[in-house]
């Protein structure tokens, strides 16, 4: 788990929102993958403090069912993907999520929690892969709360 003060080193900025290198550089070349096929995915959550993720929770109770603890978005290798839309409720229904579910793990993207569809973690390609094979396999925990991914 991590302290509640923990500040990734080294965050980059790609849409506007702060992210580690390494998810940056798999978000840009899959945005780009998307974009050819004329879906456009849109970061609308990257790194954010403890103190807002509790927040969000706070606001949007629904769209965050697991413990703000687990999401790391503070580790700055969580995203929040939606297509142009915007739209968290039918995010699940549209080709952009049958698309990053499809090809998310060659770009070393996870989706950690079934619940929230929007919700991806970079755990590299290997690893993605692995998940992506083996559905039924729990994430084990040290890389659900590992920041050096
Ligand atoms: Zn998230």
């Amino acid at each position: 788990m991590l302290e509640a003060t923990y500040l990734p080193k080294h965050l980059v900025s790609f849409q506007g929102h702060l992210m580690t290198a390494q998810t940056k550089i798999a978000l840009e070349a899959l945005y780009w993958q998307a974009h050819e096929l004329y879906l456009e995915m849109v970061v609308v959550s990257a790194y954010r403090s403890l103190h807002d993720s509790l927040q969000i929770k706070k606001r949007y109770p629904e769209h965050y069912p697991f413990d703000c603890h687990e999401d790391y978005h503070q580790a700055g290798i969580c995203v929040d993907l939606l297509d142009e839309r915007k739209d968290y409720l039918h995010y699940a229904n549209s080709p952009l999520y049958l698309y990053l579910k499809h090809k998310g793990p060659a770009f070393g993207l996870i989706q950690p929690e079934e619940k929230c569809p929007w919700h991806y973690q970079f755990v590299g390609r290997d690893l993605a892969l692995f998940y992506h094979d083996h559905p039924d396999e729990p994430l084990p925990l040290h890389l659900m709360t590992s920041p050096l991914y």
